[in-house]
């Protein structure tokens, strides 16, 4: 029996590269949308990253006729009332770089509650089969802090300035064998890893 495929659906190339790593050890053919070009980005309108992965999942489910899998995540940030939690990505502007994003936020940060540098990613994770419907969603955090100043290259996005709970480094510092096992990616990725593995002992992705 040939294996089924699953479309990584994001055109994010940070977080591409570490789904990959953490869906390789599943028997489903992985492919993502540098393989559709025709297909149309969605627009990211939900209140919450649940439902922002579930409109990904499905539109990019529906356009490429795969069963998709979408994360949507961010960065909370508690003396900044939970920003910029769903607007991560757009939090400097359309066109942005990660720089200026982190730089935004530590500008933010230091007319802030002093002292109170507590943060937490969250990620976001669902999967829709074929025809668009939503199979499954999961959540996962990772809490900790941000840097007074950026450290580290690896990783992407608000990764220099993130401390996680029980280390020193930042994420940016950190290899990506550690940020794989303990990010909110990751414990996101638990969830639908242990759904994806009971598709392929039961019948199809209905
Ligand atoms: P979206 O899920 O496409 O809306 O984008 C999420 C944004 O949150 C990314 O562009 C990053 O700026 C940020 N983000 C999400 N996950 C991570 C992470 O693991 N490290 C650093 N930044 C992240």
């Amino acid at each position: 029996m040939s294996q089924q495929t699953l479309v990584i659906a994001t055109r994010n190339s940070g977080k591409l590269f570490e789904l990959r790593q953490l869906l390789r050890v599943l028997p489903f053919t992985l492919c993502d949308l540098n393989s559709f070009p025709l297909v149309e980005s969605v627009e990211e309108t939900g209140a919450t990253f649940a439902e922002n992965a579930c409109v990904k999942a499905r539109v990019y489910a529906q356009q490429t006729r795969s069963m998709a899998l979408a994360d949507d995540s961010g960065l909370e940030v508690n003396s900044l009332g939970g920003a910029p939690g769903v607007y991560s990505a757009r939090y400097a502007g359309d066109g942005a770089s990660d720089a200026q994003r982190t730089d935004k936020l530590l500008a933010k940060l230091s007319k802030a509650i002093p002292g109170d540098r507590a943060a937490r990613f969250v990620s976001a994770v669902a999967i829709a089969n074929s025809a668009g419907r939503i199979l499954n969603v999961s959540l996962g955090v990772c809490d900790g802090r941000i840097a007074e100043v950026p450290r580290g290259s690896n990783g992407f996005g608000y990764d220099p300035i993130f401390i996680p709970d029980g280390y020193s480094q930042t994420f940016g510092e950190l290899s990506d064998e550690v940020k794989n096992q303990i990010s909110h990616r990751a414990y996101a990725l638990k969830g639908a890893l242990d759904f994806l593995r009971s598709l392929t002992t039961a019948s199809g992705d209905d």
